[in-house]
């Protein structure tokens, strides 16, 4: 990999030029430009077969200042410390925005779920908290779900860290299941605040969204309700894509019939009526809106000046390069940064340890008012530094977030 393209390079330098900006001493950057703590921990797992394989598994805590350190965790093939460490800062800074009361952690192990059973995939999950557990906790360091990890691994999770414990320590873990200490409408928080953050950019700069086109690249967690939730305000999605491939319609898919698809399929190629396309080609779709939902890096350099979407909410994490950024600013391009875009889930995930603390539970829409309250507030004022300052959205998100965290460690006496 390229060190454009090293997402803890790209974040420490978002954070220098955030530090330098705001005249901040340099201990500041010293302290947030790595983690606090890592760990690389080895996972044995019982294979179905009887053979033992183990997995590497990685845990990021990258700083705590502002409160607990919060973050999902990541089954993919191809994970790698310098990408959870990165994962792990964009959290602090996520929630520094939001101004929900945590800190920064991420958590990966590298494996294609695909490949295992659901025995082997339960005995992984509850082997990874046997092995982080003692540095986890809900007053310590909360972990959630991420790209490929899921509710029900969730539970599994909270199982297992409770009978560490020996009590039931339900804010442990966040993205849980309903019936076991979820919050209502975790599961499509951050979809919601994706759609929040499209709907709050098009009042601004004068768009329509009845009738508006939408591209998703990724039709997981958040690029399916991304769809769902576009569509409700009118907007048609005229194509989406996942690893295995794409489906476009100029015509609009319907969101919730592609989510079918896909649970039926487990891929939204072939969707019927429609014809395929490519996730290189989707990127540079003649659309009103595009959402990243996938993986990082997929706007860069090399096809940025060729995007032709009005609006970017990035769902996905560090889908755009600091090269593609300045690119894209250039053309007038509005970037929604994934660190407001897609916090709604890290928001939802705080109501759901609230809710579990508190042990009494809000309603559906208890829950999204509060947080279209809190993601509107964020946009505003972001939106605001970005127009009354002149610069992109992602540098006035930084200037915000790392204010808010400089303060805080100040505070402490660290800095
Ligand atoms: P998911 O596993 O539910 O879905 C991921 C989607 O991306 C799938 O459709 C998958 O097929 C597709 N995909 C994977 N690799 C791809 C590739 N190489 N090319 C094209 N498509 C590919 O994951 P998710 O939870 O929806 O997360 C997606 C992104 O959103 C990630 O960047 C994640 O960090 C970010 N995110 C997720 C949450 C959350 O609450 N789940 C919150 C904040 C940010």
């Amino acid at each position: 990999m390229t060190e454009e393209l090293n997402p803890l390079r790209i974040v420490a330098g978002q954070i220098k030029d955030a530090c330098e900006q705001l005249g901040l001493s340099e201990s500041v950057y010293e302290i947030l430009k790595e983690p606090q703590q890592f760990y690389d921990v080895s996972i044995p797992v019982r294979m179905d077969d009887g053979s033992v394989r183990t997995f590497k598994g990685y845990r990021s805590q990258h700083n705590n200042a502002l409160g607990q350190y919060k973050g999902g965790l990541r089954f993919h093939p191809d994970v790698y410390p310098d990408e959870v460490k990165a994962l792990s800062t964009w959290m602090t800074i996520k929630c520094a925005i939001v101004n929900v009361p945590y800190g920064g952690g991420k958590g990966a192990v590298a494996v294609d779920p695909r490949d295992l059973s659901k025995g082997e995939l339960e005995r992984l999950s509850r082997g990874f908290i046997r092995a982080i557990g003692h540095v986890i906790g809900p007053e310590r360091d909360i972990p959630a779900p991420d790209v490929n990890t899921n509710p029900q691994i969730m539970a599994w999770m909270t199982d297992e860290f409770s009978k560490m414990r020996g009590y039931q320590a339900l804010g442990v873990v966040t993205g849980k299941p309903i019936m076991f200490g979820g919050s209502l409408g975790r599961s499509t928080a951050t979809s919601r605040g994706v759609v929040v953050c499209v709907e709050e950019a098009a009042k601004r700069i004068g768009l329509d969204l009845d009738g508006a086109t939408v591209a998703i690249q990724g039709y997981g967690n958040v690029g399916s309700y991304s769809g769902v939730f576009i569509q409700e305000l009118g907007a048609k999605v005229v194509a989406v894509t996942d690893v295995y491939g794409g489906v476009q319609d100029p015509d609009g898919m319907d969101a919730m019939a592609l989510v079918k698809h896909v649970e039926e399929t487990g891929s939204v190629v072939d969707f019927p009526g429609s014809q395929p396309i490519s996730n290189e080609d989707l990127l540079t779709m003649d659309v009103d809106v595009l959402i990243p939902a996938a993986l990082e890096n997929v706007i860069t350099s090399q096809n940025a000046d060729q995007v032709k979407a009005k609006i970017i909410s990035e769902g996905a994490n560090g889908p755009t390069t600091p090269e593609a950024d300045r690119i894209l600013a250039e053309k007038g391009t509005l970037v929604i940064p994934d660190i407001l875009a897609n916090a709604g889930g890290v928001t939802v995930s705080y109501f759901e340890w609230v809710q579990n603390n508190y042990g009494y539970y809000w309603t559906a829409d208890e829950v999204d008012e509060k947080l279209r309250m809190l993601l509107v507030q964020a946009f505003a004022n972001i939106y605001d530094m970005h127009e009354e300052q002149g610069v992109k959205m992602r540098d006035a998100a930084y200037l915000a977030a790392i204010k808010r965290i400089a303060e805080a460690m100040e505070l402490r006496g660290w800095v």
